[in-house]
């Protein structure tokens, strides 16, 4: 049976007077040993907040897929380990949708990182206009079939379904909806790596609060959740740990 994961996007949040939130985070973590805790912070806060926090896995929110060279801005998978980051976050909508980036760059960045011994946290999720058009399956689909690499294992890989439109909008699809992308989501994992597909976990990710997170994390094939806006501070984002355990 899969261990309930429960990851924190602080997405372009978060200075070093931030630091307590994650102390206050990581005692929860510490106080539930049967979940899965990490925290994805700004690059400029995961090696002040890996200090913190020793035993909170700590992870980035992007790397790029080469291992160093002329990449103005960019952060490599070498440079996260070095800094203290044991996970990262890859192919998230926001990246998606703000650096253009493609299912194609998701693989090559999961690739990347795991070559450096990062976990991986992979986001898919169709857009509003795709799922009313009735694509939402095919798109997710799609998106797992080109960005997933063809040795993830649960060991170092992690899912996450987050449909663009719930995310930061208060707005959630219904818990059959989320089971039956997840559902979806882990056969075409199946097909792509095998029995592996058994033990990695999908994570759902879009308004997920306190108030929501008990009755979505019970939901048939839900793994745990990927959070945004309700882990920016331990008191908003300790319940849901609290709702995993
Ligand atoms: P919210 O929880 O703020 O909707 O963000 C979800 C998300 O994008 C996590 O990666």
């Amino acid at each position: 049976t899969r261990r309930k994961f429960v990851a924190a996007n602080w997405k372009m949040n978060g200075l070093r007077a931030d630091l307590p939130e994650i102390e206050g985070i990581a005692a929860a973590a510490a106080a539930h040993d049967g979940v899965d805790v990490a925290v994805c912070v700004p690059f400029t806060l995961i090696e002040a907040a890996a200090r913190v926090a020793p035993g909170l896995p700590i992870g980035a929110q992007d790397c790029h897929d080469a291992d160093w060279g002329a990449h103005t801005g960019c952060v490599a998978a070498p440079m996260l380990v070095e800094a203290g980051a044991r996970t990262v976050i890859v192919g998230h909508s926001e990246r998606r949708g703000d650096q253009n980036e493609t299912s194609q760059d998701a693989w090559g960045k999961a690739a990347a990182a795991h070559r450096h011994g990062l976990n991986v946290i992979l986001c898919c999720g169709e857009t509003e206009a795709e799922r009313d058009a009735g694509r939402a399956e095919r798109v997710v689909q799609a998106q797992i079939e080109k960005s997933v690499p063809d040795d993830a294992a649960a060991r170092w890989f992690t899912l996450a379904y987050e449909p663009r439109w719930a995310i930061g909008t208060g707005r959630t699809p219904t818990l059959e909806e989320i089971s039956s992308i997840h559902a979806i989501a882990r056969a075409k994992l199946r097909q792509l790596v095998g029995d592996e597909a058994r033990g990695i976990r999908i994570l759902y990710g879009g308004s997920v609060t306190g108030a929501n997170a008990g009755a979505i994390l019970s939901a048939p094939d839900v793994d745990g959740a990927l959070v945004g806006g309700a882990s920016l501070t331990a008191a908003k984002f300790v319940p849901i740990i609290e709702a995993a355990a």
